[in-house]
């Protein structure tokens, strides 16, 4: 019977409205951290630092300003 099955265990609950909103939160995280971000494209011959492309060149952002355009 539902009756019972209810009484046994704990009744389901809707989410909270603070356990809705920190989901949300959580799923734009990972939307901020994965489109957002600068492109890594390789790294540095000077540094080995990070390589990004910036304005069509791999620039080195992280470490001494390297472009492979420079
Ligand atoms: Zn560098």
């Amino acid at each position: 019977m539902i009756a019972q099955h209810l009484a046994r265990g704990h009744p389901w609950q809707p989410p909270t409205p603070e356990e809705i909103e920190q989901a949300e939160r959580k799923a734009q995280h990972a939307d901020h951290a994965k489109g957002d971000g600068p492109t890594v494209v390789g790294h540095c011959p000077e540094c080995n630092g990070e390589l990004i492309m910036m304005d069509g060149c791999p620039t080195c952002y992280a470490g001494c300003g390297w472009s492979k355009c420079g």
